[in-house]
């Protein structure tokens, strides 16, 4: 087969790809879990006072930064989990908004796609 082919529900391929955005996300949110933990004994262990040591204003700043990139991978997570949904009730690869099929090109570059291009922009 030369031709691309409209993802189906039935597409295991799309599913499979779903799937591993998923589990790759979840994976590195509960890594930056353990990271903010980590950095959180680090000052623990050093006894930094947060509002007047230099060094625990840096401290706080990485965790914020850890907690940021910890959210968006969260969400990604959940766009993926809810492209799953939408795969096995068949609504997958069609526009929450308008309804219409979305390129098949846009969903292979952006598998999670919930809008056509029109009306993400
Ligand atoms: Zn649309």
């Amino acid at each position: 087969m030369t031709t691309p082919t409209e993802p189906t529900p039935q597409d295991p391929t799309t599913r499979a790809r779903l799937e591993t955005v998923r589990d790759e996300a979840l994976a590195l949110a509960a890594q930056l879990q353990r990271d903010m933990v980590a950095v959180s004994e680090a000052r623990d262990a050093s006894n930094v006072d947060d509002e007047h040591d230099p060094e625990g204003s840096t401290i706080a700043f990485e965790r914020s930064q850890l907690e940021a990139i910890r959210r968006s991978t969260l969400d990604r997570a959940a766009e993926a989990a809810n492209a799953l949904d939408r795969l096995f009730g068949g609504q997958y690869g069609f526009c929450l908004n308008c309804g219409r099929p979305i390129a098949a090109a846009r969903l292979e570059a952006r598998p999670m796609a919930a809008l056509c291009l029109d009306c993400a922009s």
